[in-house]
């Protein structure tokens, strides 16, 4: 260890085998077997060969691989479940410290307290408390990583019930940047517990998440599919905002309608409304839930069944499969005509053959239960989150254009981003994704763990 403490000098070559030789995990390098697999993430545009990846299997590892990136001046990058959409996960020429190999969960069903480790993903995490008949709120594909998806704030299926992840988040372990673990929660080093909760990878790597679990069993889970017209997307957000906060709504617009057992064939292909809903309630009382939506035109397809909460992943699993695409999202109080006309009229004019899409989440409910400056995650007002997906297929300057205008039409009516739906799009994105005296309060808090950014491959918060 006091070996790795020491900077080389500049002209001294990285000594790798001594990191190897410190860590109970593995690694990786070039020219090894797994290198080829273990050098990629979801993101699948980003094409980054590192210098090695170290898979940690403990606390003291990760401590060992922060201290390594640090005094070797190598850029670092922490994966958790690795769908960063900008593809933090991984980095050219530097050191990835990949957690996938720290799934400890422990769960105290009696206390509703679970204690969980950052290489699980969603669906692992939701089928081990389902168990008990709780759950954490994740978001909507199980797939995804609770770490980068717990820092960034966490929206999801039980959104309007229950709130964002980070609001079931008692405490965290994490390794700040100069090889200490911390424990952060209310009560102990409570400036970094705020600044965690919704400020993401930038203070540390946290080790261990403990988290609130509540009961839920069975839900009414499924999907709506509806035309693609003006009145439906104006119906679908009063609707879901109306709604009981049992019920909280995914809707995409698509150009091409996945060819479901429930949606004639004549519809396969097709555009299409897919509003998908969790009811997390009594079934019945969640079909009169649902019932407004059916109204809003005939529907070109439905389903609606009870299924235990975890089922819910079943319908997103496809969005596991990595993917070359760019994203642009936002936060609006309200969709007004103008942004469903421009909604409608971009889709129309998509370049993706059929798999780009804009996905429509209304928020509200427990969310906006809690106060703007009790955690990092500051847009708790917020109504709606927009959020258009483009497949880069063959041709990735078609894509990004038409991405461009179309977001570019709908920005000035946001208010705000949700930084886990970041691409890479540079500081002032990030600056929009917080209040101005909620970045101000988090650039303090970076100064003060991590002055000199080695957290710096993330949504980047400047140290002050
Ligand atoms: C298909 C898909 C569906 C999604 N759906 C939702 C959704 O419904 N709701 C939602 O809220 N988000 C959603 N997201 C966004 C998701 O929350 C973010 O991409 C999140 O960063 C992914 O976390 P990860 O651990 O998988 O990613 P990674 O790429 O591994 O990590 C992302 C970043 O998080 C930080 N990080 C990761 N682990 C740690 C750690 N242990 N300590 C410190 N920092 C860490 C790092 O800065 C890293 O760059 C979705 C993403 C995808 C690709």
């Amino acid at each position: 260890m006091e070996a790795l403490l020491q900077r080389p000098l500049l002209d001294e070559p990285i000594d790798l085998e001594s990191l190897a030789g410190c860590i109970n995990g593995r690694l990786i390098v070039t020219g090894d077997d797994e290198y080829e697999a273990a050098r990629h993430v979801h993101q699948a545009a980003v094409d980054a060969r590192p210098l090695a990846i170290v898979r940690a299997a403990d606390a003291r590892d990760v401590a060992f691989t922060v201290l390594f990136a640090r005094d070797n001046e190598l850029e670092l990058a922490i994966r958790g479940g690795g769908h960063s959409a900008a593809g933090h996960g991984t980095v050219d020429g530097g050191l990835v410290l990949d957690l996938a190999d720290m799934r400890g969960l422990h769960i105290d069903p009696d206390a509703r307290v679970a204690w969980a480790q950052p290489g699980l993903t969603a669906i692992e995490f939701t089928e081990a408390a389902a168990a008990h008949g709780l759950a954490t709120p994740f978001g909507d594909t199980g797939s995804v990583g609770i770490a980068g998806l717990t820092l960034g704030g966490g929206i999801g299926w039980l959104v309007r019930k229950h709130g964002l992840t980070i609001d079931a988040l008692i405490g965290v372990e994490i390794v700040t940047a100069d090889g200490r673990q911390l424990v952060a929660n209310a009560l102990e080093h409570a400036d970094l517990f705020w600044a965690v909760r919704g400020g993401g990878g930038n203070f540390g790597v946290v080790t261990r998440f403990q988290y609130r679990l509540f009961p839920v069993a069975m839900v009414l889970g499924g999907a709506v599919l509806l035309p693609p017209t003006s009145d439906v997307l104006r119906g679908l957000v009063d609707v879901a905002r109306a709604a009981p906060r049992e019920l909280s709504t995914i809707s995409f617009l698509v150009n091409a309608a996945p060819p479901l057992p429930f949606l004639a064939p004549e519809h396969h292909f097709k555009p299409a409304v897919i509003a998908m809903f969790v009811y997390d309630g009594d079934p019945e009382a969640g079909q009169a839930a649902i019932e407004p939506l059916r109204r809003l035109a005939t529907p070109l397809g439905e389903m609606a069944m009870p299924m235990p909460y975890p089922a819910i992943y079943q319908f997103t699993a496809e969005g596991a499969n990595p993917s070359a695409s760019s994203m642009r999202s936002g936060f609006f109080a309200a969709l007004d005509d103008e942004a469903i006309e421009t909604i409608l009229g971009e889709m129309a004019a998509a370049p993706g053959a059929g798999m780009d899409f804009t996905q429509i989440r209304v928020l509200g409910g427990a969310m906006a239960d809690v106060s703007s400056e009790a955690t990092a995650f500051a847009h708790r007002d917020a109504n709606v989150m927009v959020t258009v997906h483009a497949a880069h297929g063959e041709d990735r300057a078609t894509a990004d254009a038409w991405i461009n205008r179309y977001f570019g039409l709908l920005a000035p009516k946001t208010n705000g981003v949700y930084s886990n739906f970041l691409d890479d799009e540079g500081e002032g994105r990030v600056r929009e994704a917080y209040p101005s005296a909620t970045y101000q309060r988090l650039s303090h808090v970076k100064r003060r763990y991590d002055p000199s950014n080695l957290f710096r491959r993330n949504q980047n918060i400047r140290p002050r």
